[in-house]
């Protein structure tokens, strides 16, 4: 037996035909059960019998579970989702004006360990099933009661997602597929801490690129993000330069703000050198603290210093505003396994 939901539409063709379906009927099974939400096969009215009998051997309909749904008070909605083995995932709803942002998650922890990165303390212990990945999207549509749509879908949740690149992409294509959910590529964003190797398959699927720099020498990126002594700030940009070349799109640069370690104005003006030629804009993060880190976040003032310096050197340039910190839903606190475990969390 085999989840519909970790097909894309190929692949359940090829799934059916196996049985000897038509190509039709894969249509079918996605049209019910993405655009019209029907995953009871016995009300798929337009089936015949024959079949709506035999897909209940071949295929379940299983997503991850919603354990908790925790709304802030700045309208930010975090769930935690139970996935394979007894493991949690968060996701996490943003609303922003006429936008929806949904972040997902794209593994269980993280193997790459960035100093300033919650997520990281976990390590690495499952990547997620592209089902995982578009059920994260299916539950918090469904838990969406008042008309609204989610708008944008970005993977700046729990894990890198270049580093489980092919059940991203596949879920993106399932997302994506028109007799489906019919999700537009251009609304997707892939974040990653730049495993350059891997940033093509970002252009390859059509979706947008943010890139987490965080640093403007090899020095200090080297000290906060470990992916740096392997893929270094040149190989980086250069594969950002063939990203947009190649896509005509705009990156954006993810840009994590730690007191005294990355926030000078120097390094202000470093970021517009790194950055010439590459048709982009600077997200600025103030640094969201958690236990035991070690760094600090930047007074608003020094925020808004470097935002002015960068914007004053011709870079288009947001702050990211800090959301849903009342449940521990902003940048880099996502944490589920240690809330199940509070004792694994070291508090300095
Ligand atoms: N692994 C991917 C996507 C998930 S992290 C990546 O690293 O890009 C999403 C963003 O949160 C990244 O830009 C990361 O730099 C940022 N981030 C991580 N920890 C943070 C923290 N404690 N405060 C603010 N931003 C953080
Ligand atoms: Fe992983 Fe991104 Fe956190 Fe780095 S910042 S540890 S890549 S989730």
């Amino acid at each position: 037996m085999k989840n519909f939901y970790d097909f894309t539409l190929k692949e359940l063709q090829i799934y059916l035909a196996q049985f000897g379906k038509e190509k039709f009927r894969a249509e079918q099974l996605f049209r019910w059960v993405y655009q019209k939400g029907e995953t009871d096969v016995s009300e798929m009215s337009n089936l015949s019998k024959g079949f709506r009998d035999e897909i209940e051997g071949l295929l379940e309909f299983n997503l991850p579970r919603v354990q908790q749904q925790l709304d802030s008070l700045d309208g930010t909605r975090k769930f935690l989702m139970e996935v394979e083995s007894e493991k949690t995932v968060e996701s996490v709803l943003i609303p922003n004006g006429d936008r929806l942002t949904l972040c997902v998650s794209s593994e269980v922890g993280c193997a790459m360990g960035c100093r300033f990165c919650f997520t990281a303390k976990m390590g690495l212990m499952r990547r997620l099933h592209a089902y995982e990945i578009v059920g994260q999207f299916i539950n918090a549509a469904k838990s969406l009661d008042d008309g609204r749509r989610i708008t944008n879908i970005v993977f700046m949740g729990m894990g890198e997602p270049l580093d489980n690149v092919e059940n991203v992409t596949r879920a993106i294509e399932i997302l994506h597929d028109q007799r489906g959910i019919a999700f537009a590529l251009r609304k997707i964003t892939v974040s990653t801490s730049g495993i350059v190797p891997q940033i093509h398959r970002v252009a390859q699927a059509g979706v947008r690129l943010a890139v987490s720099l965080n640093a403007t020498t090899d020095e200090i990126r080297d000290n906060v993000m470990s992916i740096n002594r392997k893929y270094p700030l040149n190989e980086l940009l250069d594969a950002c330069k063939e990203y947009a070349k190649e896509t005509g799109e705009m990156i954006t640069f993810e840009y994590v703000l730690l007191k005294g370690v990355n926030d000078s104005l120097d390094d202000a003006r470093r970021i517009v050198k790194l950055t010439k030629g590459i048709p982009s804009k600077i997200n600025l993060i103030p640094f969201n603290e958690h236990p035991g880190s070690g760094f600090v976040r930047p007074a608003s003032q020094e925020v808004a210093e470097f935002q002015s310096l960068l914007m004053k050197l011709g870079k288009h340039v947001l702050v990211r505003r800090t959301m849903g910190r009342d449940i521990y839903a902003a940048c880099g606190q996502l944490r589920s396994e240690m809330e199940k475990h509070p004792e694994k969390m070291a508090i300095h």
